[in-house]
């Protein structure tokens, strides 16, 4: 019997230790060739693009012979101003990328030995330069679409007295939010977070193309979908697959999320569903590459992603907000 990628030498190319070995030289050194692999990882200026740069004697930064500005490996990246180590933030990308169904921060701030909310920042950081992968993408041929309904619990009342209908609005919190999946069979995946399925429909227009084939489940606000796509419909309630209608690759991703959810974070929090979702999307696209491959996509998305605008100083936002209130 054929073995499982994943089983086999082939999928694991990347060792921790040898992150963890690295010296911050290294670390410096490794980085600083993935950030400016355009230029042979020879420095250039982020501020204005300067090709003439001179090296600090004593320090690790550069200066621009432009503009003056002066920069270091990770200045306008989204680890800028990091007070973590080099080779730390490197390990935390190598866990990350190990993880099949994500890596909680708790678990991070062990394996670091840092502050929960260092690792917290750090991991969404992560997810925001992956999620750069599918910005502004659209699917098109086979498409499988569907929706998975997160979070929004309500725990029973003690008392069976006490106890309301959960079924009814009225009686829910309103925090319930559906993460939508769009999958190309044998392509890539698109992610995101709305109200309800039914709400979804427009967007969906604009990020499916003309053209496809969508299948989808019975589920009636689908229906809106038949005047521009060719629509294949299964009724899960009588088969998973007829023919070729099936939404099995939508529901494998939502195995991943839900295993996520439950299995590592345990609660996710609304205004962070989409970013998880991402992630997991991202992991389900690169699932079939070996894990050194993961690390180097991973390092190289945080070199070439931006100060992150909502990242940057969350936790003295969150204490300025606290605060003035
Ligand atoms: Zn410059």
């Amino acid at each position: 019997m054929a073995q499982h990628f994943l089983l086999s030498s082939k999928a694991r190319t990347l060792s921790l230790a040898s992150v963890a070995r690295m010296s911050d030289e290294e670390a410096r050194a490794a980085f600083q060739a993935i950030r400016w692999s355009d230029n042979d990882g020879k420095p250039h200026c982020p501020k204005c693009g300067c090709l003439n740069v001179w090296g600090c004697r004593n320090r690790p930064l550069w200066q621009c012979k432009g503009c003056d500005h002066q920069f270091s490996v990770t200045s306008g990246t989204i680890f800028a101003n990091r007070k973590l180590a080099l080779r730390d933030i490197l390990l935390a990308i190598a866990i990350f990328c190990n993880g099949a169904k994500g890596h909680s921060a708790l678990q991070l701030s062990r394996d670091l030995d840092c502050q929960y909310k260092t690792a917290f920042v750090l991991a969404h950081k992560i997810r925001e330069a992956l999620a750069d992968e599918d910005k502004g993408n659209t699917v098109s041929g086979e498409v499988e679409i569907d929706g998975c309904y997160v979070g929004g619990y309500v725990k029973p009342a003690n008392h069976k007295e006490n106890r309301r209908d959960r079924r009814l609005v009225k009686n829910q919190n309103g925090k319930r939010r559906v993460v939508i999946v769009m999958r190309e069979r044998q392509g890539k995946t698109l992610t995101f977070v709305s109200k309800t399925e039914d709400a979804s429909v427009p967007t969906m227009r604009d990020r499916i193309e003309p053209g496809s084939t969508v299948y989808a489940d019975e589920a009636s606000h689908w229906d809106q979908l038949h005047a521009r796509y060719l629509t294949k419909r299964i009724n899960h309630s009588q088969a998973y697959s007829a023919d070729d209608a099936c939404t099995n690759m939508a529901e494998s991703f939502f195995s991943r999320l839900r295993r996520a959810e439950i299995g590592t974070h345990h609660h996710i929090s609304g205004p962070y569903l989409a970013a998880y979702a991402a992630e997991m999307d991202w992991r389900e696209d690169n699932r079939r590459i070996s894990n050194g491959e993961q690390y180097l996509i991973a390092v190289n998305a945080a070199a070439k992603h931006p100060i992150s605008a909502q990242w940057k100083g969350y936790w003295q936002r969150r204490v300025q907000k606290e605060a003035a209130e």
